[in-house]
Formats: C-alpha cells, structure tokens, sequence
C-alpha cells in the first residue's frame, strides 16, 4: 500500500480509500442488521446530558427525539441547553483553545483516525439510529455512516499535508516561510438530513486544524449527536476540546452566533437560517477583535436534463434514485427533471411507471424503499407544495399520503411545469419531482440555470459537444453528467454550491481545511 506523504512527526497513513456501503441484499447482512437493532432499541427512550466545559450537565428541561417512522416511539430525551450554558460552551472553548491548538498535529490526526476506527467498528450500532431517529432506510444510513468514516480519513490525511506547507518563493538573505494557524473556537451547526456524516465532517475538520467546538446539534437528530459525542470521548479528544450544545436552534442559536468570543460558524441547512447566520455573524460586537468566518453550506432546487437520443430507462433510474432516495431530503436531491421535447412523452410514462412502484414504509424494512420524512411540519410543508404543484402543473403519480403511522408520503410526480412556478424554484425537501419540457438541449440548461441556487445538477445525453457545453454552462457546484445528482464520494466529489447555495465551501475535498484555518507568513533575516 501506497502511503501519503507527511511531515516530520506526523504518522504515515495509508493511502485514502471509500469506506464501503452496505446494500444489504445479503442475508447475512440483514441479518446482523436485525440483530444490532434488536440491541438499539433496548436503549430508546434513554436521556443525555450536555456536555459543556467537561462536564455533563442537566436542565431538566427535556427535548425529545421521535421515531418517524412510528412517532409514539422516544428515541432519546435530551436537555435543552440556557443561554447561559450556551455562553459557557464558548466561553470555555475559548479558554482552552490555546492548549488544544498547541497539541501536536501528529496527536490530532491520531485522535481523528481513531474516531473513524471507532465508527466502523460500530457502524451497524450507528446505522441503526440513523434508521430509527433519522427515518434513513438501511442502505442510506450506512451511506451516511460510510461517509462519516471518510471525513474522518480524508481529513486526517489533508491535515498531515497542511502540516508541511509548500515552500514559498526565498528572497536573498531571508528565511521565507508560511504556516497554517487555527482559528480559536468555533460553533459547528448541522442539519438532521446527514446527521452523522455532516455532523462528523465539521467537527473533526475544526478540531484537527487545533479549533475547539461547540456542537449545536438538529433538534430531530441529538441521540445521534450523543452518540458521535460518546466517540469523540473513547477516541480520546479532551473533554474540553468539544462541547455538546442541544436545544431549539431559534432559542439558543443567535446568542451563540453573536458571542463575542466565536471565530467562526460551520453551518449546514436551510437557506434561512444560513442567511440569517451570515447577517449575525456580520456585525461586530463589545470586546470582539476579529471578523468571524461563516461556511454556510445551504439548500439546492437541483435539476437533471434529459436529452433526446438518451437511453430513458437509465434516465429515469438514475432520476428516480436523486429524486426519491431518502425521501427527496437531500440537498443534492432532484427535484427538477428537465426533458427534451422529443422524448418527454415517452420520459414521463416511464417515470411514473418507476415511481408509483417503489415502496414507501417504516424504513427498518430493508425491502422499503422509501421511508417517512421527517416530521409532521415537514409532511404539511410537503402536501402543501403538492397542492401548489397540482395548480401548476399536472399532477402524474403520488400526491398522497402513503400507509402507515409514520410521516409516509407517495413518490410524486407533477409534469408540465413551467419555469415561474413554485414547485420550479423553491426547495420542497421531499418526494416531490417537477419536469418541465425543454425545446432543446440550450433550452434545458437555461431553464436548469433558473433558480436562485446552484448546488448539483446532471445531464444525460450522447452528445461529447454538449457534455462540453454543460461543462461550461450548468451553474452547479456538483455536476453529473450520465448519472445521478447525488452520492457525492468524499476525495472524488469535493462538495458545495453557488449562489444560494451557500459558499462552496467543498467539502470531502482538498481546499476544505484552509476554511479553519488562517496562515502565517514568517520572513526571517539570515544574519
Ligand atoms: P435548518 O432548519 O436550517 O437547521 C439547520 C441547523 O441550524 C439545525 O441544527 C438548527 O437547529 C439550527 N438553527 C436553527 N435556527 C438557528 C439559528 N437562529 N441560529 C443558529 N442555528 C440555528 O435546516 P434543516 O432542516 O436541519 O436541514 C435541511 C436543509 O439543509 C435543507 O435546506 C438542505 O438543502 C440543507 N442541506 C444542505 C447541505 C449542503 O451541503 N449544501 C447538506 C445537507 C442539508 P434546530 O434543529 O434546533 O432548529
């Protein structure tokens, strides 16, 4: 095995490879599954405490997690966080940022890799929760858990190349250098959607630059976040080199933004939120001596454009996959099917075909397809969008809910939608797909570019002379062209978007670490 280049002191690590999914198709492998569920679900229903400043602390006031899948069930009882607990987190980070930034890198990376050998070695333990308190079907949680595991290695490996910069040009009778310095200490907010990779991804970037965080975990998902906390603890990290913050984002979020004392926001959600971040975080207040760094990685309205001449069954394979595979709950999800004239006819037979066959249920049955979205608001959220859609549009398959307890919603088709309408531009965040009819492949690419977002986007054609004009003209920060729009690959797909997408802060990818850190130029007179 190969092995990556690294610095004095900092330990050779095998070259990077993708953690493998889990398609559970084997018997053995649902098996297993089964049995560590069983195990899980002995434990729904336990509290957390949070963690500030190394202790576990408890309100008493309780934020509970629900199964979407079946919403009487408690998955976890956690403590909502006071402003003044909150205040303490970051106040603590701080303090104690100078001692985590002067932790040997060689001991940081150490701590990141054990937290991945730690994740593997529980990934069915974490696979279940991501059924039970995230609604991911099987294979889509050990996706997530799989990609946890990857930023964890990537990182590890990018920080061993940060540690031994490139030389800058020597001025005669200097000693040039640059250096990568941490920022101090930082609030990592994630979204439900990805709980646990997304969640890991942030962390580990800021604390294996020499950052110390503060997690404000989604509401729907803290077990999972107690759980990754849990890690962080056996990998080693010291208890205060993180702090573990639950409570209502709109309660606790904006004072820990405003806090003099945070350096930087790693965010990941909504375009509101991530907005409203961005504003906050803006404006300087007593006592702060620096401009605070945002990375707000937002929403998508993505689209993949289906030319003529294409093979249509794989078309809508791979569209069905994008629009459908966690419920549409993807940020990089489809939910715009842009379809050349001559073949949209034919698109849209088979499309509904396709979709009104997939299975929608409680998602620990590995034979669903689909499970529940997340919660109750989002389900109103959906149908309300479908109501809009069916106005706007023609309404082909779904639009109803699908049987059982859960938030189960039908896979839904609407066609002939037209650029202006809402189901076109605005992100639904659920199993709700718009095609809309493109005159030609110029027209399919103007009309994808359309919306105020530009996160992925895919396009499916023979043609080598508009694969090169998608190259240059589809507005998207992640473009597929001959496959689907989501499943980006950590080391191969770095990932972020355009415009209201967020600030393409590339994820997975080898520039991602340079947003937790600031550098140093030294100049030295050689005497
Ligand atoms: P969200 O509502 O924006 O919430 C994201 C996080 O922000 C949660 O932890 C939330 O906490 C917290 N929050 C809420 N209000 C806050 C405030 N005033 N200050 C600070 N934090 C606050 O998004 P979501 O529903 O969890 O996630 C879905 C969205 O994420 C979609 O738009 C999706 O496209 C986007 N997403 C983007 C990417 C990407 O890479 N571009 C990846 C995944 C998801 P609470 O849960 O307590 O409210």
């Amino acid at each position: 095995m190969t092995t990556t280049t690294t610095a004095a002191g900092v330990p050779a690590l095998p070259a990077f490879r993708n953690e493998p999914v889990d398609t559970f198709s084997s018997d053995t492998s649902r098996h297993n599954a089964a049995n560590v569920l069983r195990h899980i679900k002995a434990e729904l229903g336990r509290e957390y405490a949070l963690r500030i400043a190394g202790r576990r602390v408890k309100t008493g006031d309780h934020l509970r997690s629900v199964n979407p899948s079946r919403p009487a069930e408690i998955v976890g009882i956690h403590e909502m966080a006071t402003a003044d607990l909150a205040r303490e987190a970051i106040v603590d980070g701080h303090a104690y940022f100078p001692e985590w930034a002067a932790t040997p890198v060689s001991r940081r990376i150490e701590l990141v890799v054990e937290t991945a050998a730690i994740i593997r070695r529980r990934k069915l333990e974490f696979d279940s929760w991501l059924v039970l308190e995230a609604g991911k079907t099987w294979f889509e949680a050990d996706a997530d858990v799989s990609e946890a595991i990857d930023f964890c290695e990537y990182y590890a490996r990018q920080m061993a190349k940060l540690a031994s910069p490139a030389e800058v040009h020597q001025m005669p009778g200097e000693h040039d250098e640059m250096i990568y310095l941490p920022l101090g200490v930082g609030l990592i907010i994630p979204p439900w959607n990805f709980p646990l990779a997304i969640l890991t991804g942030m962390t580990v970037a800021a604390l294996v630059t020499g950052n110390t965080v503060v997690i404000k975990p989604s509401s729907e998902t803290p077990t999972i976040a107690a759980k990754f906390a849990e890690v962080l603890e056996e990998a080693g990290f010291p208890p205060r080199s993180f702090s573990l913050v639950t409570g209502r984002g709109s309660v606790i979020g904006d004072l820990m933004v405003e806090h003099p004392l945070t350096r930087f926001i790693s965010f990941t959600g909504s375009r509101e939120v991530g907005l409203r971040i961005v504003e906050l975080a803006a404006k300087p207040r007593p006592g702060q001596i620096w401009i605070k760094r945002v990375i707000a990685e937002m929403g998508g309205k993505d689209a993949i454009v289906v030319d003529a001449g294409v093979d249509i069954d794989d078309a809508v394979k791979g569209v069905i996959a994008s629009a459908y595979g966690y419920q549409g709950q993807k940020c990089s999800a489809c939910s715009r099917a842009i379809v050349h004239q001559d073949v949209y006819d034919e698109f849209v037979s088979k499309l509904q075909a396709a979709a009104s066959s997939l299975t929608v249920g409680p998602s620990e049955e590995v034979t669903n397809y689909m499970g529940p979205v997340i919660n109750e608001g989002a389900l109103k959220t959906i149908r309300n969008y479908i109501e809009t859609g069916k106005s706007e549009g023609r309404l082909v398959c779904g639009g109803e809910r699908a049987a059982g307890d859960g938030y189960f919603l039908q896979p839904t088709v609407i066609a002939d939608v037209d650029e202006k309408a809402r189901v076109f531009q605005e992100e639904i965040f659920g199993p709700v797909l718009a095609v809309t009819k493109a005159r030609d492949f110029n027209h399919a690419l103007d009309l994808a570019n359309a919306t105020e977002y530009g996160l992925t986007g895919a396009v499916y054609t023979n043609s080598p002379e508009k694969i090169d004009l998608a190259k240059r003209k589809f507005f998207v920060g992640n473009l597929y062209i001959n496959r689907k729009c989501t499943g980006a690959m950590v080391g191969a797909h770095p990932f972020g978007g355009f415009n209201m997408s967020g600030t393409d802060s590339k994820a997975g990818g080898p520039d991602y670490l340079l947003q937790f850190v600031q550098s140093k130029s030294i100049a030295e007179r050689i005497r």
